[in-house]
């Protein structure tokens, strides 16, 4: 026995002293704690962690792995607070939830995944879908496809009529009447119902849909959704199971509900007034603003017969808001995490929402932050995520040229890693 233990040490200790680290050459890498960008740097990374951080170009023994990246910046994996895996926009969508069975939506979500990987996007959190979403989550956590680690929220949550009442728009017969379990909850009761079938699906965190939306087939796009103290249940419920809140929200009145009832973020935000703001930073609540969505709906909204009849006029007229918003949002210091909702424009856009964040005043360092620190700090992970810095998970992604000179080259990823693997290069 004491041989067997012996025998078992000294392999172990053999493996450790033969595991093969990879060496990055950075010639510019982007330190979003100090908000600084580095020259000539080089970064450690044994197995799926960063094991060391060097100044200088440090030369590879011959046992390691030499990537070369002096020509570019690097930075930590880009994270994408709000997207959709499982669908995307296109003319006529909103015929597809008749159509299309879960097989059909998992096979799609397998090119969404791989694609915004590839942009430079890590992480991301899943803000609503059929609960294919949860398979792609384990699948990609597997290793079986390829894509960014997955935060989901599983189905979303609504009221009856609400925006993600899986059956608005139906035909009066076919549309039933979706309870808890489908994500539709009407009363405090049903809210924590709905919160521990979440649960029990195998969600990561809560998404409710505070307000209408543009994309429902539904009437009104702003008018608040639950009251006050259904919010309240759901966070209260979502405590108990370790899940955080994120609320979809574009009128004024359920923005107010939602930061009240102690929700952790506000998605899109389209009618923030400075009552809403000022809430927002007593509440510390999360703002992330997803101006790509807002600025390409408008734009679709401008096709004819892209979107159904009652989708266009929202489009048009709540979309090209959020631009503002966000502006008046950071100018007043209210928490901002970097969020797209891609799905409702093309996958492997994401990158858009940091040329519209500069746009509106804010520097692309501190865009970056919103999209790596500040992310990891919404979804509780900053001991992981964030930053690369020593013992945090080996997440690394490097752009051509220098995003704080052109904010374009975020669009021009050319190398990833997630987890010490690489998957671009
Ligand atoms: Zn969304």
């Amino acid at each position: 026995m004491g041989k067997y233990i012996l025998g078992l040490l000294l392999l172990s200790s053999a493996i450790t002293l033969n595991a093969q680290k990879t060496i990055i050459h950075c010639g510019r890498l982007i330190d979003v704690k100090a908000g600084k960008v580095l020259t000539s740097m080089t970064i450690v990374v044994e197995g799926k962690k960063i094991s060391d951080i060097q100044p200088g170009y440090t030369p590879p023994s011959s046992a390691d792995k030499l990537i070369d990246l002096k020509s570019m910046t690097v930075m930590p994996g880009l994270m994408d607070m709000h997207v959709h895996l499982e669908s995307e926009t296109r003319r006529g969508a909103a015929a597809d939830r008749f159509v299309l069975n879960p097989p059909d939506i998992a096979f799609s979500s397998l090119k969404y995944a791989r694609i915004t990987l590839m942009t430079g996007f890590t992480t991301v959190r899943d803000l609503g879908g059929s609960g294919v979403n949860i398979a792609l989550r384990n699948a990609i956590a597997r290793g079986d496809v390829v894509g960014p680690r997955v935060y989901t929220a599983g189905k979303s949550i609504a009221t009856t009529g609400g925006h993600a009442d899986p059956t608005n728009g139906y035909r009066r017969d076919l549309m039933g009447d979706p309870g808890p379990r489908e994500g539709v909850v009407n009363g405090k009761e049903d809210a924590y119902h709905a919160v521990r079938q979440r649960y029990k699906d195998g969600s990561d965190l809560i998404k409710i849909t505070a307000t209408g939306g543009v994309l429902s087939q539904a009437k009104d796009g702003a008018n608040p959704q639950f009251t006050e103290d259904e919010v309240r249940a759901i966070v209260t419920a979502a405590k108990d199971y370790g899940f955080i809140v994120a609320a979809h929200a574009h009128g004024t009145e359920g923005i107010k509900r939602a930061i009240r009832g102690g929700v952790t973020s506000i998605e899109h935000g389209t009618m923030m007034d400075d009552e809403a703001i000022s809430l927002m930073k007593q509440y510390g609540t999360w703002y992330v603003p997803t101006i790509t969505a807002g600025k390409s709906t408008g734009d679709s909204a401008k096709i004819p017969g892209y979107y159904t009849e009652i989708v266009t006029p929202k489009a048009l007229s709540i979309g090209p808001r959020i631009q503002a918003t966000f502006a008046k949002a950071y100018k007043a210091g209210v928490k901002i995490a970097f969020g797209t909702d891609a799905g409702v424009f093309a996958h492997g856009k994401n990158w858009m929402e940091f040329v519209y964040m500069k746009e509106a005043g804010m520097p692309v360092l501190e865009a970056i932050r919103a999209a790596t620190l500040s992310a990891a700090e919404l979804l509780g992970v900053t001991d992981q995520l964030g930053s690369i810095e020593k013992g945090k998970l080996a997440d690394i992604i490097a752009v051509d040229g220098n995003p704080v000179d052109d904010v374009n080259v975020m669009g021009k990823v050319n190398f990833v890693m997630k987890e010490g693997v690489v998957y671009k290069q």
